[in-house]
C-alpha cells in the first residue's frame, strides 16, 4: 500500500466509524447522509443515473434498496462492515484509476478482479463435478498466491475471487494472504462445510473476506447432488456467520432442473431469513467431456430468469437482497468480462484462462507474469474481439456465440487445460450450438423492446477496425 493510500485509509476509517455506529441505531435518519457521502466519493466512477437512483432510494424507506441497506447496517457487525467498506470502496476507487491507466500504457486488458483456485481438491463428491472425479490434485503454493495478488494489485486489481475444488481446504493460507493484502477484498466461493467458529472469528477480525456459499436449492435438491447431510452442514455454517453478524451471500448454478426452485419466493424468503445478503446466479455451462446438455435452461426459462431478476431488484416490490446473474446481466458491464477485460481465471495448476468456464490457456504463472499473459495471443484475442456480440444478452463466446470461441482458440493455438481430460474446442462448442440458435431470436426481441443501461466501458475492437 502506498503512503497516500495509507493516509486515505486512516482518514476514511475515522469518518466511517461513528457514521456506521449511528446508522446501525437509526438507519432511517442516517441512510440519506451516508448516501450523500458515497455519492461524493464515487460519483465519477458510476453513471450519473445510477447515482441519482441510489440517492432517491436512500430517501424512501419503502424502497427495496433502502430496506436492503437498512438490513445490512442493522444486522452486520459495524467493525466488520467498516473494514469491508475500506477494502472494497477504496480498493475500487484507487484500483479503477490504475486499471484504466494501465490499459492505455500496456495496450491490453487489465482486470478489476481475478479468480484463482488454491486447490483442485474437494471434500465433497457432487454428482457430475470434475473435482469429485479428479484424483491428481493440483495446488497453488502460498508464494504463488501471494505473487498473484501482489502483481495484480500493482496493476490496479483489488478484488480476488477464490474457488476450487473447495478453497477452504487451504483456509490457513488464504487468511494469511487476506491479512497481508488488506487493501484488497477476497470473495471465497465455498460449499461452507469447512467453516468453523475459529474461521468466522478470523473473518470478523480481518473484514476483507466474504463468503459466497454454494447451494443447489432446498435440502432435497441440494443433497440429491451433493450427498446426504451437505445442506445441514452448509446451514450450520450459515448460522455461525449469522451469530457473529458477518455479511455473506450465496452462489447458485441454475439449470433446467432447479431454476423454478432457486427463483421461487419461498427459497428467496428462506435465504433472506437465514441472513444471505446477495445471490450470484451462474447459468449452467456444459463444460467438460462428460457434461450433459439437457441441464441447459430452455430459451423460455432464460427469458423468465431475465424478467425475474429485474422484478426482484425493482425499487418498488422487490426483495431486500442483491441478486445478479452473470449471463443475463451482461448489459450492465458491456458484455463478456473475461480474458482480463474485467476478470480472468487462474486454475490450481497455474494456467491463466480467460474465464472459469473456458479451459484453454497459452500461459502459466510458473512461466509468465500476469502482464506477460495479458499481452499474449489468447488474452489479446479477447481484448480485440470484445464485445463478442453487440446484443449484451448474448455476451458469451462459448454459450451464445460458439463460433467466436472456435475462432479464438483456432487462431491462438491455446491448449486445453481441463483437469480431467483434454476437451477439443469443437467438442465443447458443439454442445452450445443448438442453445445459441434457440436463444438468439428471443434475445433479439428482448433487446429491441427493453431499455438498456449505458455502462462506462472501454472497448478496443472498434479502435482496431478504424485503424
Ligand atoms: S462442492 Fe463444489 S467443487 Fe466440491 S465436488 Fe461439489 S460442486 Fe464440486
Ligand atoms: S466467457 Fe462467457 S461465461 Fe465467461 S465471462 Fe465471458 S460471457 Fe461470461
Amino acid at each position: 500500500m502506498t503512503f497516500t493510500e495509507k493516509a486515505q485509509r486512516t482518514a476514511v476509517s475515522a469518518a466511517l466509524r461513528p457514521l456506521l455506529g449511528y446508522a446501525a441505531k437509526d438507519t432511517d435518519k442516517h441512510l440519506p447522509k451516508m448516501a450523500n457521502r458515497v455519492t461524493k466519493m464515487f460519483g465519477r466512477v458510476f453513471p450519473a443515473k445510477a447515482m441519482t437512483a441510489f440517492r432517491n432510494g436512500a430517501n424512501d424507506p419503502e424502497n427495496t434498496w433502502n430496506r436492503f441497506a437498512a438490513t445490512v447496517l442493522r444486522e452486520t457487525d459495524p467493525e466488520f462492515l467498516r473494514k469491508l467498506l475500506l477494502s472494497l470502496g477504496l480498493g475500487i476507487y484507487n484500483g479503477t484509476k490504475l486499471v484504466r491507466a494501465n490499459r492505455e500504457k500496456y495496450k491490453c486488458n487489465i482486470p478489476f478482479q481475478i479468480l484463482f483456485d488454491p486447490t483442485s481438491a474437494c471434500n465433497l463428491r457432487c454428482k457430475g463435478c470434475w473435482a469429485a472425479e479428479y484424483d491428481k490434485h493440483e495446488r497453488l503454493s502460498f508464494e504463488e498466491m501471494d505473487s498473484i495478488v501482489t502483481q495484480a494489485s500493482d496493476l490496479g486489481t483489488r478484488v480476488f475471487m477464490i474457488t476450487g475444488g473447495e478453497p477452504l481446504i487451504c483456509k490457513k493460507e488464504l487468511m494469511q494472504i487476506a491479512e497481508k493484502h488488506n487493501n484488497c477484498t477476497f470473495l471465497i466461493y465455498t460449499n461452507a462445510t469447512l467453516i468453523d467458529e475459529a474461521l468466522v472469528l478470523k473473518t470478523k477480525e480481518l473484514g476483507n473476506v466474504v463468503f459466497a456459499i454454494s447451494l443447489e436449492g432446498f435440502e432435497n435438491e441440494n443433497d440429491a447432488r451433493r450427498g446426504a447431510g451437505a445442506f445441514k452442514r452448509s446451514m450450520e455454517a450459515i448460522a455461525l456467520l449469522q451469530k457473529h453478524r458477518i455479511l455473506f451471500g450465496l452462489s447458485i448454478c441454475y439449470t433446467s432442473a432447479n431454476l423454478e426452485t432457486v427463483t421461487s419466493d419461498a427459497f428467496l424468503d428462506y435465504v433472506i431469513e437465514q441472513g444471505a445478503r446477495f445471490i450470484f446466479y451462474f447459468h449452467y455451462m456444459p463444460v467438460g467431456a462428460n457434461a450433459v446438455t439437457d441441464l441447459l435452461p430452455s430459451a423460455h426459462q432464460r427469458e423468465r430468469m431475465y424478467r425475474w431478476l429485474r422484478k426482484v431488484r425493482a425499487g418498488k416490490g422487490g426483495k431486500p437482497i442483491f441478486v445478479m446473474d452473470f449471463q443475463n446481466d451482461g448489459e450492465y458491464v458491456g458484455g463478456c468480462i473475461a480474458g482480463g477485460r474485467n476478470y480472468f481465471h487462474i486454475n490450481s495448476a497455474g494456467d491463466m484462462e480467460p474465464c472459469v468456464f473456458v479451459h484453454y490457456s497459452d500461459s502459466n504463472i510458473r512461466e509468465h507474469t500476469i502482464i506477460e499473459a495479458l499481452k499474449r495471443p489468447l488474452f489479446q484475442a479477447y481484448y480485440k474481439g470484445q464485445p463478442f456480440n453487440d446484443n449484451h444478452l448474448r455476451p458469451c463466446p462459448l454459450l451464445e456465440n460458439p463460433n467466436a470461441l472456435r475462432e479464438v482458440i483456432g487462431a491462438t493455438g491455446a491448449v486445453s487445460t481441463d483437469p480431467c481430460a483434454p476437451e477439443s474446442v469443437e467438442s465443447l462448442c458443439s454442445k452450445c450450438d443448438r442453445y445459441a440458435e434457440h436463444w438468439k431470436p428471443v434475445a433479439q426481441r428482448i433487446w429491441e423492446t427493453s431499455p438498456h443501461p449505458t455502462p462506462k466501458t472501454q472497448y478496443y475492437r472498434d479502435e482496431r477496425k478504424e485503424a
